[in-house]
């Protein structure tokens, strides 16, 4: 018997975390690995947000502060929700967290009752399901075509809704797809979720990451109805750089906000004081790094898409948003290579890393075989050397 919790022993440590202890195995050799599987801006933080926090040490903001966040900061983010999402919350509605991976799951703590179902789209980024369990909740997984850039339709959402569904766990731009929902999208799947009077988390943490004039749209702005069952999540870590920083928050009804709060506040306190301040500066201060950060990822993806639709056997379409590129690799499955079959994409990782030295995450990690994810928070250098290792592979070694 183990000693263990059902709960922990249910829980699956993270995939793509493995992939990259084994990159870095491989760098302390002495081996020269391009990386394409982070999740993270390599952009440091802006200078103005740094300093910003140095002086709130300085100036002893080193205390406890109230569990949801100082209102400044919820006002702070009550003004940006209005201003770019169009969203009226109070400041007592915004609970603030240490990431958005915290908000989620204040969110599905408060919400969630055993057995109760939650509809993901898959694919997904992979901390989803897992906290949908450990807060007692069934995942019920939906895959939109590949053709609709994965996204869902209304009608496959309607078809996953059961009595036990609470919540559509809505995400976009999309990670790892890049997939952006339209205006025109999300209006029909509000649509469903008031009929069938179910809740929406909206995670919208790529939202200042869209490109080709793609619009980012919260789907809670799209109605009163939809707005009273929808929660908004949003952070700070991948539009300013601040992964570290560890801020994120949530904009809920008054009364989920509230159980969030409480929950939190037996959890964890509050989110680290002068990282509060930090991030007013963040939201107050000048946009243009955010702007500087999208320009270059822009570039970064225009030139990894064109180099990935090189290389034979390989379909990459143009992601519209977030940092991550989803080429489809079915062409190389079943093809031998050093002697190996690649049987799958997560084979096909293994060996694209070991003969090639580039690392990338295989599709089943988000629940979506025969893909893989690469993220362009990298230097063009490493995009060039890396799409060019993964062109002679194929070319030379398939
Ligand atoms: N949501 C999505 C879709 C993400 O990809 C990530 C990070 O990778 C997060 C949420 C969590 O971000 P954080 O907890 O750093 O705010």
């Amino acid at each position: 018997v183990s000693r263990l919790s059902l709960r922990a022993q249910q829980v699956e440590g993270s995939k793509t975390l493995e992939l990259t202890m084994k990159a870095r195995e491989m760098r302390k050799q002495g081996i020269d690995i391009c990386i394409f599987g982070s999740g993270e801006p390599d952009f440091n933080t802006p200078q103005h947000i740094c300093k910003s926090a140095y002086k709130a040490i300085e100036q002893g903001v080193t205390k406890y502060t109230p569990a949801g966040g100082i209102s400044e900061l919820r006002h702070a983010i009550s003004d940006k929700l209005l201003e770019d999402n169009g969203l009226q919350y109070k400041p007592n509605q915004i609970i603030v967290s240490s990431g958005a991976k915290h908000s989620l799951s204040n969110i599905f703590f408060a919400l969630i009752n055993p057995g109760d179902e939650v509809i993901i789209p898959i694919p997904a980024w992979l901390s989803y399901w897992e906290q949908v369990k450990l807060a007692g909740g069934v995942p019920v997984f939906i895959k939109g075509k590949e053709d609709d850039d994965f996204k869902i339709s209304p009608y496959e959402l309607e078809s996953a809704i059961t009595a036990k569904t609470k919540f559509l766990l809505l995400n976009s731009p999309v990670n790892p797809t890049g997939s952006v929902y339209t205006r025109e999208e999300l209006e029909k799947l509000a649509e469903v979720c008031v009929n069938r009077d179910i809740m929406v988390v909206s995670d919208e943490i790529y939202e200042k990451l869209v490109y080709d004039g793609e619009e980012h749209v919260s789907i809670a702005s799209l109605g009163q109805e939809i707005f009273d069952r929808t929660i908004v999540v949003n952070g700070f870590s991948k539009a300013y750089a601040m992964t570290g920083w560890r801020m994120g928050y949530a904009a809920a009804p008054l009364e989920i906000a509230k159980a969030m709060d409480d929950i939190q506040s037996q959890m964890t306190s509050n989110p680290t004081s002068f990282v509060q301040i930090a991030s007013i500066t963040a939201l107050k201060g000048s946009q243009e790094p955010v702007r500087e950060m999208r320009e270059e990822y822009n570039r970064r993806r225009i030139r990894m898409v064109e180099m990935l639709q090189e290389i034979p056997r390989v379909v990459c379409s143009m992601p519209k948003g977030a940092f991550y590129v989803f080429p489809n690799i079915q062409g190389l499955l079943g093809k031998k290579a050093m002697g190996e079959t690649i049987s799958n994409d997560e084979v096909l990782s293994r060996m694209l890393l070991e003969h090639a030295n580039i690392l990338v995450v295989p599709g089943s990690s988000f629940k979506t075989e025969n893909f893989i994810r690469l993220s362009y928070a990298t230097d063009m250098e490493t995009i060039e050397k890396g799409m060019t290792r993964f062109l002679d592979f194929v070319t030379n070694h398939v």
